[in-house]
C-alpha cells in the first residue's frame, strides 16, 4: 500500500483516485478551491444553478465503462436524459437547423437543406463510426509512452486519415456552408481549428450524431458529485481549501508537498492541476518542458463565460443553440492565427431549465453564453461587458424577442478567473488542443522524466480536453503507477 496525494479535483483527479485506491493505496486529494470539480464547478444563485465548465454530456459509453470498472453503472449515482433535440444551430434571423435525437432524422434534415446530401453524411458517418470504434474502444485507453502503440493493423489502414483534416474531407463531400459548420463544430471541443485537427478524429462526429447528446439531471455536477461520492466508498480523503505551494524533491523522488505551508509526506504524487502550473511546483532544474516549449504548443481556446438568471422563459431556443450566423473562420484566425478580441464572435447558449425543472425558479431561465477567445488575452471589466451587449442584442434579434430587460443578474467567468481559479496556462479553458502534432505519445508524459514519483493527469496530457478524455486520463496514470508499484 502506497500513500499517494493527488493535486487538484477535477475530473481526472477524481477518476485516478478511484483506481488507485480500489488497487488498495491510501489516497487523499489535495484541492485549492473551496468546492471540488475544477473546470466542473457549480455556481448557485437565487435558485438558480449553473454548470460553470461542461454542458455537453457525450460518449455515454466512456462513463459506462468507469463506473462497470467499480461493478457500478451511471444510473447508481446520477440519472441521464438523452436530449431530443440535441441542439439547434442558427446561422441568422428564423434561420437554423436542428439535430434531432437519431441518424435517421439527422439523414433528413441534411436532405432537406440539400438534396443528395443524406447519401454522402452515410458514408461519412459510416467512416466516422468506424474510427471510434478504433480510437475510443481502444486506442485513447495507451498511455502514450511509445509511438509503437498506434501501430496496428487497422491503424495503419488508417495512415492517411492523419495526414487529411477534418475541414478538408468534410469539403470534400459537402458545398453548403450550413452543413460545413455543423460538421465541423464537433471537433471543436478537441481545442483546435477543424482545419488542424486529423480526419481521424471524425470520431467526434459519431459521438454527436451516432451515440447522441445527454443531460444528467441537476447538470454535469451531478457526475462530479457521483464520483465523489464513489471516491469516498473506496476510501478517498478529499480535502479543500488546501493550495499545493511547492512539490518536494529529495534524492531525485518527490516526497511531499507543501500546502499552506505546511510539508504532507507522500510516497507517490500525482498532479491533476494544469500541467504547466504543476512544473512551476518544481525547482527549475526537474521541470521537463520549458517555457519555451508551453509557448509554442497550440492550446484550447479559452472562453468568457455569462452565467444569467432570467426573469422568463426564453423562446425559440433549445437546451444547447450555437449561434453560427458570422465568419467562423474568421473568428477561428482571431483564435489561432492572429490572436485577438473578436470582432463578430460566434458564441455557445444553453438553457438547461428547457429540460430540468431543477436549475431554475419556476417560469424563469437559467442561460449560459460562451464566446471561446485566444488564451491570453488582456480581460478587463468593461470589455466583458462589451461583449454581453454585443451577443445579447444578436440574441435578441436572430430569436425574435426581447430579454436584455429581463435579466436578474449575470455573472461573468474569462481568463483572468481560469487563472486565479484554477492555475491555468494563459487562462485557457481546455487544455492543450489535439492537433496531429499534439497527439497521443507527442504530449506532454503522464509520467515525469525527470523526477521519481511524480506523475501527471488531465487535459494538458494524454489523451485530450473534455470530460471523457478526463476519465480516460484519470485510468491511463493509476495504471502507470500500479505498474511502478508492483515493480
Ligand atoms: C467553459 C468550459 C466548457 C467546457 N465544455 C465541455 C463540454 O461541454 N463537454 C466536455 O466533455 N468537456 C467540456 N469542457 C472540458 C472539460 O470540462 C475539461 O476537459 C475537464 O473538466 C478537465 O478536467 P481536469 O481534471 O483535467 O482539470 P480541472 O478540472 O482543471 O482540474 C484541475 C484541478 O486542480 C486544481 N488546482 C490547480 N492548481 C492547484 C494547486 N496548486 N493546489 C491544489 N489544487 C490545484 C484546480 O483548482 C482544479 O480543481 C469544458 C471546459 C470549460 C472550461
Amino acid at each position: 500500500m502506497k500513500e499517494i496525494a493527488i493535486i487538484g479535483s477535477g475530473f481526472s483527479s477524481l477518476a485516478a483516485s478511484c483506481y488507485l485506491a480500489q488497487a488498495g493505496n491510501k489516497v487523499t486529494i489535495y484541492e485549492k478551491n473551496q468546492t471540488i470539480g475544477g473546470r466542473a464547478r457549480q455556481f448557485k444563485k437565487d435558485g438558480f444553478t449553473f454548470d460553470m465548465g461542461p454542458t455537453w454530456y457525450w460518449m455515454p459509453d466512456v462513463f459506462e465503462r468507469f463506473f462497470k470498472d467499480f461493478d457500478k453503472v451511471p444510473s447508481d449515482f446520477y440519472a441521464l436524459e438523452k436530449l431530443n433535440p440535441a441542439y439547434r444551430v442558427f446561422f441568422g434571423t428564423d434561420d437554423y437547423i436542428t439535430i434531432e435525437d437519431s441518424l435517421e432524422k439527422i439523414y433528413t434534415a441534411f436532405e432537406n437543406e440539400e438534396a443528395g446530401s443524406s447519401v454522402k453524411l452515410r458514408k461519412f458517418m459510416d467512416q466516422a463510426m468506424d474510427n471510434y470504434n478504433i480510437a475510443i474502444k481502444d486506442l485513447v485507453y495507451r498511455p502514450g509512452v511509445s509511438p509503437l502503440e498506434l501501430v496496428t493493423v487497422t491503424t495503419m489502414k488508417k495512415v492517411g486519415q492523419f495526414f487529411s483534416t477534418i475541414s478538408k474531407d468534410v469539403r470534400r463531400e459537402f458545398t453548403n456552408p450550413k452543413l460545413i459548420s455543423i460538421l465541423e463544430f464537433p471537433v471543436l471541443f478537441l481545442g483546435a481549428k477543424p482545419s488542424n485537427t486529423p480526419a481521424f478524429y471524425s470520431f467526434m462526429n459519431y459521438a454527436d450524431f451516432g451515440l447522441g447528446t445527454f443531460h444528467p439531471k441537476k447538470g454535469m455536477y451531478s457526475v462530479i458529485e457521483g464520483m465523489k461520492n464513489l471516491a469516498e466508498k473506496l476510501g478517498v480523503k478529499i480535502m479543500t481549501n488546501q493550495n499545493v505551494e511547492k512539490i518536494n524533491v529529495e534524492n531525485g523522488k518527490a516526497d511531499a508537498l507543501i500546502i499552506n505551508g505546511q510539508k504532507i509526506e507522500a510516497d507517490i504524487i500525482l498532479s491533476g492541476a494544469d500541467y504547466h502550473h504543476t512544473e512551476t511546483l518544481l525547482d527549475k532544474k526537474f521541470r521537463q518542458y520549458s517555457e519555451n516549449y508551453w509557448e509554442k504548443k497550440t492550446f484550447a481556446p479559452s472562453s468568457l463565460l455569462f452565467y444569467v438568471g432570467f426573469d422568463k422563459k426564453i423562446e425559440n431556443v433549445d437546451h444547447h443553440t450555437l449561434f453560427f450566423d458570422v465568419d467562423f473562420q474568421k473568428h477561428s484566425q482571431e483564435i489561432y492565427d492572429a490572436p485577438q478580441w473578436p470582432n463578430d464572435p460566434l458564441f455557445y447558449a444553453s438553457f438547461p431549465s428547457k429540460t430540468d425543472k431543477s436549475v431554475s425558479p419556476e417560469g424563469k431561465e437559467a442561460g449560459i453564453f460562451l464566446i471561446p477567445l485566444a488564451p491570453g488575452l488582456d480581460d478587463i471589466p468593461e470589455i466583458r461587458e462589451e461583449y454581453f451587449e454585443k451577443i445579447i442584442d444578436r440574441f435578441e434579434k436572430i430569436t425574435n424577442q426581447e430579454v436584455k430587460k429581463y435579466v436578474i443578474f449575470k455573472e461573468s467567468f474569462c481568463i483572468n478567473d481560469f487563472v486565479s481559479d484554477y492555475n491555468s496556462y494563459k487562462g485557457n479553458a481546455y487544455g492543450l488542443a489535439n492537433t496531429l502534432l499534439q497527439t497521443a505519445f507527442l504530449r506532454p508524459k503522464l509520467k515525469s522524466g525527470k523526477v521519481k514519483n511524480l506523475f501527471f493527469t488531465g487535459q494538458l496530457t494524454v489523451p485530450g480536453p473534455g470530460v471523457p478524455p478526463a476519465l480516460i486520463s484519470g485510468k491511463l496514470v493509476a495504471g502507470l503507477i500500479e505498474k511502478e508499484n508492483k515493480n
